[in-house]
C-alpha cells in the first residue's frame, strides 16, 4: 500500500508520520516535544494561536519593557524579581505597566487610574478607606443604615445596597460576590464615578481580561476600580490595536513560557529550532540519538544522557536531562538507547533565564544547547557541580591530579586539530557556529539548581 507522503507540522521534515494525540503529522524528533507541549494547552488562551502568528514581534519588545520596569527605581517594590518575564505585583505596578501599553497617549484615562490608586493610598489607616468600607459593612444589621451614602440592610447572607442584592443570594452574576461592594462604593463615596453600584458591579466583574489575570497568571489581580475597567477596555481595543496587542502579549508571556510552547513560539523559529535539532544530531550521528522518549546523547566521558520533556506539571524549562545507568555497565562500549529496563539518574540542569534574549529562545534552541553541553560533558561540568558528581571516576580525579590549566589547554589543542581536519570552510564554519554555542551553553545558559 502507497503510504500518502506527510511531513512534519511542526519542523517541515519530509518523513513524519500522523499522531493520534495530538491530531498532527510530526517527525521522530518533534514528536514527543509537541504532545508534551500540547498537554499543557489548557493554560494558554484560545486566541493565542492567531495572535503568535500575527504579533509574534511583540514579545520581544513587551519583555524588554516589563524587564526594565522591574529594575528601574520606580518599579521597585512594585514588581516580580523572580525567573521569568516580570509581572506587576501591586496596584502601581499595573499603572506603570499601563504607562508602557499606552506610551504617551490617552492621558485622562492615565490619570484617572493613577487617581483611583492614590486616592486610596491616601485614606489608608482612616475611616473611609477600602478597609475601613469592608470593616463597617460587616457589622451592618437588618435594619437600613445609610452609610457611605447608600441604603444598605443584611439580608442573611447577602446585603442589600440601594435595593439591589450583593451575595450569594443576588439573581445576576455580578452581584453574587459581596466582597467587591468596598471598592465600589470607595469610588462613589470619594466622587471617582457616578454610576450605580450595581453599574459598576457589572464592570468590576466583567470578563475575560481580569479572570484571565487570577487564572494563568501570577501578577496581583488589580482591585482598584478605574484600573480593572481600563485594562478591560484597552485588551478589548478601546484605544486602538496596539495597546490591546501589548497586553494580550503581556498576559501570554506571564501565563506561559511563549517561546517554549507549539500553540504560541512563532512558527518560523519553533520549525528552525527543531531542524536544527536534526541538523546536530547528524552531524554528531554518533554521539546523538532519537528515540520515542526523547534525545539521547553520549557525552565525552562517555556517559549517556537523556533530555527528555518535563511532566505536564513540571519546571518552566520544559526538559528533564538524566544520566542512563546501564544493567551492564561498565562494558559502556556496548551502549543502546531506549530500553525499557533503564535506570536513569536524573541531573538537575535549567536554562538560566535570565535576560530577555534566553527568555526568547524557542525549545529547539534551548534543546541544542542541552545536546551540546552535554555532548562535552567533561567540559560543561566545569560550570555544574551536578554534572560533575555524575561524570566517571577518572576525569573527576584527574582534573584534580593535573593542573587544571594544562588539562584544559590541552583539550583545547585536539579540539583545533580535530577541526582543521573538517573538509574545508563550510565544515569549518559550522563547527565554529556549534563551538560558540556549546560555550554560552556550557558557560551562560545553564546552572545548577539550588
Ligand atoms: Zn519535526
Amino acid at each position: 500500500m502507497d503510504k500518502e507522503k506527510i511531513s512534519c507540522e511542526s519542523c517541515n521534515y519530509e518523513i513524519a508520520t500522523h499522531r493520534d494525540e495530538a491530531w498532527l503529522a510530526l517527525c521522530n524528533i518533534c514528536a514527543p516535544w509537541v504532545e508534551s507541549s500540547l498537554r499543557r494547552r489548557g493554560e494558554i488562551p484560545s486566541w493565542a494561536s492567531s495572535f503568535c502568528d500575527s504579533r509574534q514581534d511583540m514579545f520581544y519588545e513587551t519583555r524588554k519593557a516589563l524587564m526594565k520596569y522591574s529594575k528601574i527605581r520606580e518599579g521597585r517594590g512594585h514588581w516580580s524579581r523572580s525567573e521569568g518575564t516580570p509581572f506587576p505585583t501591586t496596584e502601581r505596578g499595573w499603572y506603570q505597566f499601563l504607562e508602557y501599553v499606552m506610551g504617551g497617549d490617552y492621558q485622562s484615562a492615565r490619570i484617572r487610574i493613577f487617581h483611583g490608586i492614590e486616592i486610596r493610598e491616601k485614606a489608608i489607616g482612616y475611616s473611609n478607606s477600602v478597609s475601613a468600607i469592608q470593616n463597617r459593612l460587616r457589622l451592618v444589621g437588618e435594619n437600613t443604615e445609610h452609610l457611605f451614602g447608600h441604603s444598605i440592610r443584611l439580608d442573611g447572607n447577602s446585603i442589600w445596597v440601594n435595593g439591589v442584592l450583593f451575595g450569594p443570594k443576588a439573581h445576576d452574576i455580578h452581584c453574587q460576590n459581596r466582597r467587591i461592594l468596598p471598592q465600589l462604593i470607595f469610588d462613589r463615596y470619594n466622587a471617582l464615578d457616578e454610576r450605580t453600584v450595581e453599574e459598576m458591579a457589572y464592570v468590576y466583574m466583567r470578563g475575560p481580561w481580569i479572570p484571565l489575570v487570577r487564572d494563568t497568571t501570577n501578577a496581583r489581580v488589580p482591585t482598584s476600580f478605574a484600573l480593572r475597567e481600563e485594562i478591560c477596555r484597552i485588551a478589548d481595543g478601546a484605544y486602538g490595536g496596539g495597546p490591546s496587542d501589548r497586553i494580550r502579549s503581556a498576559l501570554l508571556l506571564w501565563s506561559t513560557a511563549v517561546e517554549r510552547e507549539f500553540l504560541t513560539c512563532p512558527r518560523s523559529a519553533w520549525a528552525r529550532s527543531f531542524q536544527w535539532i536534526r541538523e546536530i544530531s547528524q552531524d554528531f550521528s554518533d554521539e546523538v540519538e532519537i528515540a520515542e522518549n526523547g534525545i539521547y546523547v553520549t557525552g565525552s566521558s562517555k556517559n549517556l544522557y537523556r533530555i527528555s520533556p518535563a511532566p505536564p506539571d513540571g519546571r518552566t524549562d520544559r526538559f528533564e536531562v538524566c544520566r542512563i545507568i546501564h544493567r551492564e555497565e561498565p562494558n559502556s562500549s556496548e551502549l543502546s538507547v531506549g530500553d525499557e529496563g533503564d535506570d536513569t539518574a536524573p541531573i538537575c540542569i535549567h536554562s538560566m533565564t535570565s535576560n530577555e534574549e534566553d527568555l526568547a529562545r524557542p525549545l529547539g534552541d534551548v534543546i541544542v544547547s542541552l545536546i551540546l553541553a552535554l555532548r562535552d560533558d567533561i567540559q560543561t561540568a566545569e560550570r555544574i557541580p551536578q554534572l560533575f558528581r555524575q561524570l566517571p571516576g577518572e576525569f573527576r580525579g584527574r582534573r584534580r591530579g593535573r593542573g587544571a590549566a594544562e588539562f584544559w589547554g590541552e583539550r583545547y589543542r585536539n579540539y583545533v586539530r580535530r577541526n582543521e581536519q573538517g573538509d574545508g570552510n563550510a565544515q569549518h564554519f559550522r563547527h565554529m557556529r556549534i563551538a560558540v554555542r556549546a560555550a554560552r551553553a556550557a558557560l551562560d545558559e545553564l546552572a545548577e539548581e539550588e
